[in-house]
């Protein structure tokens, strides 16, 4: 297959557009891959949706290997099946919904276990017919607060998304590994280098899941793994034996003392002089208002709150901080000077690190006061203890002790074990071999597609353009004349290009006349994996230019064996991301 570069539609861009934060998102743009409609949406252009395609194509053979089945659900769903699920107001916050022309309401599906639960509800009723897993790549919909990154972090993107139904938790297990292990595949094969990591289950509720993440410093996720590979959890999920200092038990007075503290607003202003309380002698007390209810959050003064474990010890992802106002309203004073002491008639949540912490100091619920001398167990009524704080680097592993590193990264996909939480709520049950009705055990399994692409040229892209692992890129062979002036470099390039088309290579022509500078910026943007030139100079000794985009390494190809080498580069070039 023969692309011309007059007949298409790249339009490179020489300048970085002010619209793009990060490189990957850059390099859509100027590599005239995508072009922005609005906040968060995208219209992929023909080399964007070439390589887009390739990564669908990925993905759908690893699923299909992995004995999945493709269907494709609606994107436009009726929003009784999402009050049955309860995620109607559990994920408010990201639901799309529209109305039709008689007022009804409708929601444009961020993801579909209610869809696919349905569907199994009907269609599933024996033993006989699990398991079976259902997927579909198909376009979703979220109304993210900010979205960001280009296709990272879109209100409408490309997922891929399968659900698996199983007998037995066990059954459930065989399914999920098969999908971690065809999530392996196609990252790979995709050119990424990935980690799986330990995450949290969030709104989608269910057992245990993994992330993939791709290492980027342009990450929006934090994974904290130690360096042996034995551990790798997503920041908001990961635990370790504790904070570097610990938290003071000393002996303290009868009761706890009111102290003065003009001015103090933060940890930092009670550690400074003249009050010198060091951060972890500190209790930091947060409100959250969860369901507008007033929840206390009590962490240790140094360290962070993790809003995901908080999250998931209250029960309730739907909350938000309280305002000065609301945290006047519950507890009497303004941030700066709040505490838990003597609190009574509000859920207190507390972070395992202040359990037993004696000689601590925290807000007096006065504005300018603090107490000290307060022993936890003695004056707070916890109303629950919980692992509530962010590991910090440095801490050690829980069970190897070895030091953990964080590093950011982009998550691509998500595994997931739901127990029965759906097909209870839907009624997906199924007659077992016992004679007993039992709710499918399930799993989904999600990748986001276009963020991937993204990923991959986040991982790949350098100062000059994208160096597409070959597997995904619009094509695998640029071809050029040089001088577009010169006949004979003309017609050897594109018999080079007849060739390697002949030989089922995909190849891009650049057969525009423009100068060789601005040919070879844009091959080094759009970036196939290899460059051949066609120049005057090399011709009259009978050779032409071979370029590896990926490691910038030329060499000069006589031009009877051009087309054997390039398929011999190309070939490695394939090696590097097939998995057997
Ligand atoms: P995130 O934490 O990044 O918001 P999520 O936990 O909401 O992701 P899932 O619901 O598990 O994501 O969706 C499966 C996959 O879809 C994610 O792993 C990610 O690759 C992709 N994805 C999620 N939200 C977006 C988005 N707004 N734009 C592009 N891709 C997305
Ligand atoms: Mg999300």
């Amino acid at each position: 297959m023969i692309l011309r570069w007059s007949e298409q539609l790249i339009p490179t861009l020489r300048e970085v557009p002010a619209e793009a934060e990060i490189p990957s998102h850059q390099l859509l743009l100027r590599a005239g891959l995508i072009r922005k409609l609005g906040a968060g949406l995208y219209t992929f252009l023909p080399m964007g949706l070439r390589a887009l395609r390739k990564v669908e194509r990925i993905v759908r053979e690893e699923m299909d290997r992995a004995g999945a089945l493709e269907i494709l659900m609606p994107a436009l769903q009726p929003p009784e099946i999402w009050r049955q699920s309860g995620r109607y107001t559990a994920a408010a916050e990201v639901l799309f919904k529209v109305a039709d022309r008689a007022g009804r309401e409708w929601v444009l599906g961020p993801t579909h276990e209610e869809v696919v639960t349905a569907l199994v509800a009907g269609e599933i009723n024996s033993y006989r017919q699990l398991p079976r897993n259902f997927y579909q790549i198909q376009v979703k919909f979220r109304d993210e607060i900010r979205p960001r990154f280009g296709l990272m972090r879109a209100k409408e993107f490309i997922m891929k998304d399968a659900y698996s139904f199983d007998a037995t938790d066990e059954a459930a297990s065989e399914s999920y590994r098969k999908m971690y292990d065809a999530y392996t595949r196609i990252f790979r094969r995709c050119g990424l280098r990935t980690l799986a990591v330990e995450a949290d289950t969030g709104v989608m509720g269910g057992k245990f899941s993994h992330e993939f993440m791709v290492p980027a410093e342009t990450g929006e996720n934090e994974v904290a793994y130690t360096e042996a590979g034995d551990y790798a959890a997503n920041l908001e999920k990961a635990v370790s034996r504790g904070p570097m200092t610990p938290t003071p038990a000393v002996s303290t007075g009868p009761a706890p003392e009111s102290f003065a503290t003009p001015g103090v607003l933060t940890i930092e202003d009670l550690a400074a002089a003249p009050y010198n309380v060091a951060a972890h002698r500190q209790i930091k007390t947060l409100v959250f208002m969860v369901e507008s209810k007033p929840v206390l959050a009590l962490v240790r003064g140094d360290d962070v709150l993790n809003e995901a474990k908080f999250a998931a010890a209250c029960g309730s992802a739907l909350f938000r901080p309280a305002t000065p106002e609301e945290c006047r309203a519950a507890l009497g004073a303004l941030p700066g000077s709040l505490g838990a002491v003597s609190v009574k008639g509000l859920p207190i949540y507390a972070d395992l690190q202040l359990r037993s912490a004696r000689g601590m100091v925290t807000g007096a619920n006065e504005d300018g006061f603090h107490l000290r001398h307060v022993d936890v167990d003695r004056d707070l009524a916890v109303t629950g203890w919980h692992d509530l704080r962010t590991v910090k680097a440095g801490e050690a592993h829980v069970e190897s002790g070895a030091p953990l590193f964080i590093r950011r990264a982009i998550e691509v996909g998500h595994v997931f074990k739901l127990g029965t939480k759906y097909s209870e709520a839907m009624n997906a049950r199924f007659l077992d071999a016992d004679g007993k009705q039992k709710p499918c055990v399930m799993g989904c399994y999600g990748i986001g597609v276009t963020r991937t692409l993204q990923a991959a040229i986040e991982q790949w892209g350098d100062e000059f353009g994208i160096r597409w692992p070959v597997s995904v890129a619009p094509v695998e062979v640029e071809v050029m004349a040089i001088n577009a002036q010169h006949a004979d470099s003309v017609a050897r390039a594109n018999e080079i290009a007849e060739a390697l088309s002949a030989a089922q290579v995909e190849v891009l022509v650049d057969d525009r006349d423009e100068r060789a500078g601005v040919k070879f910026k844009d091959a080094d943007l759009v970036g196939a994996p290899i460059r051949v030139s066609v120049g005057e100079r090399s011709l009259s000794k009978g050779q032409v230019e071979v370029k590896l985009r990926r490691t910038g390494a030329t060499e000069l190809v006589e031009l009877g064996s051009a087309v054997e080498r390039i398929r011999a580069l190309l070939a490695e070039e394939w090696n590097a991301v097939t998995v057997s």
